[in-house]
């Protein structure tokens, strides 16, 4: 059924080659597929040499390359600008198609847009996919064709089709002769991409994500129980794999749905949540320019308190929870759940910082970062977002730490200076006694910062500040 000699396949975001929509169906429609990959100078260039995610990607990239080797092809990989790159090798190569999968970040969407036209322009033709996600764009709106703004109903519209649709698989394997016979090609170096090596703990490319997901797989059935506890080993750990496609997000799904347990439907629910995002994404592109959800919320005049970004970055606000999520995700690129909301929450209604400066923080951090998820968790904690917290509802930090690590094993691995605080006083040590801090040899001040801000009257600032916004009401 092949319909073209020659294709390029486009890798980006979906850096496998198990159940690959698109490159299923370049693989089905056409006798030789090249498979490409661009480190897109448009990207790189704004990213310091630190920024550890070049690295996961390089890992991955090598790791996708040498799968292709093991098939008798290769990837190509080039060190260019993807806008003009893409449209050029296709040229070079005499291919008559190119195939990708969607990416609905508007700077994406953009880039692929003016490759699209590029292409057209020249006769070749375009064939683009859905993969990233289960459900996209307009395949689950309300009854009045709408997109949804409220995560249950849409969960239940989305489990809803998840039965009667089912969930597609895109082999790859059984194509695989189709693949073009390259002779293995050299890809540049890390350094030649003028990144330093980062000190990664995870496991780069599909055999990293299976290991990974088949550990989480024993964990599975205790996911609803142990998700909230950073010092458990409760959640997946898959989000970099996600962000990056190492795995197939259907067969994750594939996976809970077969397992079936209590565990299973809440994990799948937050895969239900990355979707979500994205077509909240896809319908307001004016979220990536900084706008607020809800509009009422837009132009809230934020204090941004001089000095409180700072601390909040560095890990020294005084609350140890915040401070020891916060080096956390300094030190590893991750954060768990429950801490991104308590740090979020912390920043913009116990610090009064602008959301905007704390998601742009995430995302140079984060190696999970995805535009739709990390701005969705921002306006949620911010309560300026479709789905938000209540603003008049405002976490205490305090309580937060007590009911979420209440031993304190998560502070103490990460602030081993509080070690030791008795149980009790590690979550607000500035409430034990001078001379007691003495004698643990935890001097606030010395070992460990005093509190940057009062919860209780820093809630009642942010209270002030939203009523007025929201026009008294609340
Ligand atoms: C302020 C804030 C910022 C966030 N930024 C990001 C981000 O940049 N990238 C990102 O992938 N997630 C983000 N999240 C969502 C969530 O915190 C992470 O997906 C999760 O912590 C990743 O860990 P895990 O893979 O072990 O998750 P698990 O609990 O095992 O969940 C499985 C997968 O479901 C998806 N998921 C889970 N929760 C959410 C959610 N609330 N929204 C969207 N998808 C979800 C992720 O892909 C995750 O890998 C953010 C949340 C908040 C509150």
């Amino acid at each position: 059924m092949a319909c073209y000699d020659a294709v390029l396949l486009w890798f980006r975001r979906d850096l496998r080659l198990d159940d690959h929509a698109a490159l299923h169906h370049a693989l089905r429609s056409s006798g030789r597929v090249y498979p490409v990959f661009v480190f897109d100078r448009d990207i790189l260039e704004r990213l310091p040499a630190q920024d550890r995610r070049v690295d996961f990607i390089h890992r991955c990239v090598a790791s996708l390359k040498a799968d292709l080797e093991a098939l008798g092809s290769s990837l190509v990989v080039l060190h260019d600008r993807a806008r003009t790159a893409i449209p050029r090798l296709a040229g070079e190569l005499g291919a008559q198609a190119v195939f990708f999968n969607h990416d609905e970040d508007p700077a994406a969407v953009a880039r692929d847009a003016a490759v699209t036209g590029a292409l057209q322009q020249r006769g070749r033709a375009v064939h683009d996919y859905k993969d990233v996600v289960i459900f996209e764009r307009d395949e689950i709106q309300t009854q009045a064709g709408r997109p949804y703004g409220v995560f249950t109903p849409y969960l239940d519209a989305w489990r809803k089709k998840l039965a009667s649709a089912g969930l597609a698989a895109y082999p790859v394997a059984p194509y695989a002769d189709r693949l073009a016979r390259l002779a293995p090609a050299s890809m540049p170096t890390l350094a030649e991409l003028g990144f330093a090596p980062a000190d990664l703990a995870l496991s780069a490319g599909e055999s990293g994500a299976r290991a990974l997901f088949d550990d989480f797989m024993q964990r599975i059935d205790r996911y609803r129980a142990t998700r909230d506890y950073p010092a458990l080993k409760g959640v997946s750990y898959l989000s970099a794999h996600l962000r990056f496609g190492t795995l197939s997000v259907r067969r994750l799904a594939a996976a809970a749905l077969a397992r079936g347990t209590s565990g299973a439907q809440a994990w799948l629910a937050e895969l239900a949540w990355r979707d979500f995002y994205h077509q909240v994404l896809w319908h307001r592109p004016d979220l990536a320019a900084g706008r607020a959800y809800q509009r009422a919320f837009d132009a809230l005049p934020w204090p941004n308190p001089p000095g409180y970004l700072q601390a909040w970055c560095e890990a020294r606000t005084g609350y140890p929870l915040v401070d020891a999520a916060m080096r956390q995700l300094n030190q590893t690129g991750y954060m768990h759940n429950r801490l991104r909301m308590v740090t979020a929450s912390f920043l913009t209604k116990d610090l009064l910082v602008d959301w905007r400066l704390g998601e742009k923080y995430f995302a140079a951090r984060l190696l999970d970062y995805d535009l739709a998820a990390n701005n969705g968790g921002w306006q949620w904690a911010a309560s300026t977002g479709c789905v938000a917290q209540p603003w008049f509802r405002i976490f205490n930090p305090v309580m937060q730490s007590q009911r979420f690590d209440p031993q304190g094993h998560f502070i103490r691995r990460y602030l081993p200076e509080l070690a030791p605080l008795p149980d009790a006083a590690l979550h607000a040590p500035w409430t034990l006694p001078y001379a007691r801090q003495q004698a643990l040899g935890v001097v606030l001040g010395r070992d460990y910062p005093a509190p940057i801000v009062d919860h209780a009257a820093m809630r009642q600032r942010a209270l002030a500040l939203f009523r007025a916004a929201a026009g008294g009401q609340g």
